[in-house]
């Protein structure tokens, strides 16, 4: 069967040290939120430029928890871009708040700051901004950082699709004021399993989700306020320390096939990503529109070339 992803191949091309990551574990009787989640954490937030990752079971519940961290309730509202997965939806609403969509910029497919603008001053009842990087591509963070900041909402990126994608070399996740990531096995940092994680730069907001993951511990046994159980395990933050030292290289290699399939469909009628000046997009997806989408996919699939609509 013909797939768009093909998670075993990062398996396969590190099996050994990820199988000997894994033997390592399961002799060290520690199998959830031990010191491999924490060396990952720690490996994580530095990757990132040094702020902090709590680690979580999966991307849905890190933008929930993020949501839920900053304070939004029942009833308020979050901004988001119509065209993001079903997970970033499910997480507004699992955090008891409703999406408001707002559309995106036809060029880069990430949220335009300008409908952004329209939406916050049509509806004042947006308490956060959840900008979509979607498919690697990085939004457009200053001018939605503005706009956020002018209607007092907070900022949550949803970096699901974009590990190592930046702005002015600043890793995404640090523009906003928390970041959730997923570690999907079809991500560019996928586990073996599934995998979530918030990023902040906000020691107070990183201390308070660290509690919220596991029951509202502050310590062992002792709940000092609501929480629930969203704990990331030590197999798979094991083998994300293992990923994270390939990630660079692997999306270098994305960035010269993209380069590569830029060049050769040039001058075709498809509309192909755009290279934005200043932002390193990582092709999660090579995302491109076609007039023919039916024609042009059989005519792929025909021809042995997976694809897939999204
Ligand atoms: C994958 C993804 C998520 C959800 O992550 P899970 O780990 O599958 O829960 C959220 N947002 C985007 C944009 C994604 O691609």
């Amino acid at each position: 069967m013909l797939q768009s992803a093909d998670p075993k191949a990062g398996y396969v091309a590190h099996a050994k040290e990820i199988r000997d990551t894994i033997d390592r574990v399961l002799a060290s009787g520690f199998y959830i939120l031990g010191p491999e989640v924490e060396a990952f954490e720690n490996d994580y937030a530095l990757y990132q430029g040094g702020g902090y990752t709590i680690g979580m079971a999966n991307g849905t519940e890190a933008l929930e928890i993020a949501l839920r961290g900053l304070g939004i309730k029942a009833g308020d509202r979050v901004a988001t871009v119509a065209n993001t997965v079903t997970a970033t939806v499910s997480a507004i609403e699992q955090a008891g708040a409703r999406p408001v969509f707002v559309d995106i910029d036809p060029g880069t497919m990430t949220m335009s700051p300008e409908a952004l603008a329209e939406a916050l001053s049509r509806d004042t009842g947006i308490k956060a901004v959840v900008p979509v990087h979607l498919y690697g591509q990085p939004a457009d963070m200053a001018a939605i950082n503005t706009h956020a900041a002018k209607a007092g909402a907070w900022v949550i990126e949803d970096c699901a699709q974009a590990h190592g994608a930046s702005l002015q070399g600043v890793k995404v996740g640090n523009f906003g004021d928390a970041a959730a990531f997923s570690f999907y096995p079809t991500k560019n940092l996928g586990a073996l399993g599934d995998g979530g994680a918030v990023y902040t730069r906000s020691p107070g907001l990183a201390s308070n989700l660290r509690q919220y993951r596991q029951y509202g511990w502050r310590e062992r046994y002792v709940a000092e306020s609501p929480g629930r159980n969203s704990r990331l395990d030590e197999i798979q933050a094991a083998i994300l320390r293992v990923k994270l030292k390939h990630l660079d290289n692997e999306n270098k290699r994305r960035s010269e096939l993209a380069a590569c399939y830029l060049s050769r469909l040039a001058g075709t009628a498809l509309r192909l990503p755009v290279l934005v000046e200043g932002a390193r997009h990582v092709f999660h997806q090579f995302v491109i529109r076609t007039e023919n989408r039916d024609g042009l996919r059989r005519a792929l699939l025909d021809q042995g070339i997976s694809c897939g609509v999204l």
